[in-house]
């Protein structure tokens, strides 16, 4: 006789971890399988920090489900003794008119955002980090901050284990079958059974659900941590979460926090991981060139000594927005994916909504707009 759950979660990562809290917070008996360590940077989770920003929302129901996203972070922070989230405020600046600032302002009208407009020279006199072109505009909103994604994972599963659930760290699902009223869950350990299944296998979802082959992608994405000369300037209390647009990329970046350095990334949107199991972990000095060539540029004063670099999964959508819902076919199992762009800072409210879809069948979010076929 194989063991048998209420639910099992497939893959305890950023969405996962949340969803098996979520559960076992709703009385149910949840087993999570995940198949590295909890947490492990080899997939989503990498890079000691996730924003959270408002100005890339697109609907005004993006306002409130983020919003909801910071309250429950907020929530499981009080459980922990460890601080999950700061508020630092976001920058996105660029050529003026082009599409980083002209989009972020959209965002601020359309979704009655708090915001302030500056100019190259003005953000440089307020934050003396940037050394901007002329001509760049900046969107200032004060209620940008930052997330610490491995830190939010352990926060969870520890919440799950007080309430009860059962999490098997290195052990790899192999497949998985419905059942007559249930599903069937093999490992490389062993079978379990459950009544509900939720697939929470970030880049490797396609793996479980062939209908999303194609759809969830990934790429590599390589961060660096650079020390600065003047680390003042790059303090989480005076240096707000940042995207920068140059004529020709968008990258990104974080405060000095949790290792030493300011941190600088690339958004490169190249979808090129074709295998999750088999892409290149180690970064390269190749990998770090255009970063420490953009910050040379842009924050000259952030572009000491490299400290650190790490590489991970982004994950991608053909519309760069959330996937939640339960499969057509076998509605006993529900799937949630977040984007790159977005995606962890929506995770402690995914964990919520795939509660709702498993246990309840619906869900009072306004979840349509992440359906599998909305395509
Ligand atoms: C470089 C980078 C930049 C990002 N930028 C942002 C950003 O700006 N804003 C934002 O909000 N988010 C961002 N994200 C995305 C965000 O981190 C993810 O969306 C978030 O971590 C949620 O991911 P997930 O839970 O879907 O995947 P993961 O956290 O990777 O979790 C999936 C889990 O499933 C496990 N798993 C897979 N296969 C199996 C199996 N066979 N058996 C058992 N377990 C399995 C994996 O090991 C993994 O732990 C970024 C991610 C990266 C890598």
């Amino acid at each position: 006789m194989s063991e048998r759950h209420d639910v099992i979660v497939l893959g305890v990562g950023g969405t996962g971890s949340a969803a098996v809290a979520q559960l076992a917070d709703r009385g149910v008996d949840v087993l999570g399988l995940e198949r590295y360590d909890v947490p492990h940077d080899g997939g989503s989770v990498n890079g000691l920090l996730r924003p959270l920003r408002l100005t890339d929302i697109e609907d005004p129901a993006d306002v409130s489900l983020l919003r909801r996203a910071e309250t429950l972070w907020r929530d499981l922070e009080a459980d922990h003794d460890r601080r999950l989230l700061y508020r630092t405020g976001s920058i996105d600046t660029g050529p003026r008119g082009r599409s980083l600032v002209e989009e972020a302002k959209l965002a601020c009208e359309e979704h009655d955002l708090e915001y302030e407009l500056l100019s190259g020279e003005g953000l440089t006199d307020r934050y003396p980090a940037y050394r901007l072109p002329n001509g760049y505009e900046t969107v200032y909103q004060p209620e940008g901050g930052f997330l610490r994604p491995a830190e939010c994972v352990v926060a969870h599963v520890n919440r799950a284990h007080r309430l009860g659930a059962t999490i098997r760290a290195r052990e790899r699902v192999v497949n998985w079958r419905p059942l007559d009223g249930g599903v069937r869950v093999e490992t490389d350990h062993d079978a379990y059974e459950a009544d509900r299944l939720v697939v929470t296998a970030g880049a490797w979802t396609p793996a479980f659900v062939d209908a999303l082959d194609g759809i969830v992608t990934s790429e590599r994405q390589v961060l660096t941590w650079l020390q600065p000369e003047t680390p003042g300037h790059f303090a989480r209390d005076r240096f707000p979460i940042w995207r920068v647009q140059t004529p020709s990329d968008l990258f990104y970046g974080y405060p000095t926090d949790s290792a030493p350095g300011a941190t600088f990334g690339r958004s490169t949107n190249r979808n090129e991981v074709r295998d999750p199991d088999a892409f290149e972990h180690e970064p390269t000095q190749a990998d770090e060139r255009p970063l420490r060539e953009f910050a040379r540029e842009y924050f000259p004063a952030g572009a000491g000594p490299t400290m650190r670099m790490e590489s991970g999964l982004a994950i991608t959508t053909p519309d760069d927005r959330l996937l939640v819902d339960t499969l057509p076919e076998h509605p006993q199992v529900a799937i949630g994916v977040g984007p790159s762009e977005s995606g962890f800072a929506y995770a402690s409210v995914l964990g919520e909504i795939l509660a709702d879809l498993t246990l309840e069948g619906e869900t009072d979010h306004d979840v349509e707009r992440f359906s599998i076929d909305r395509a």
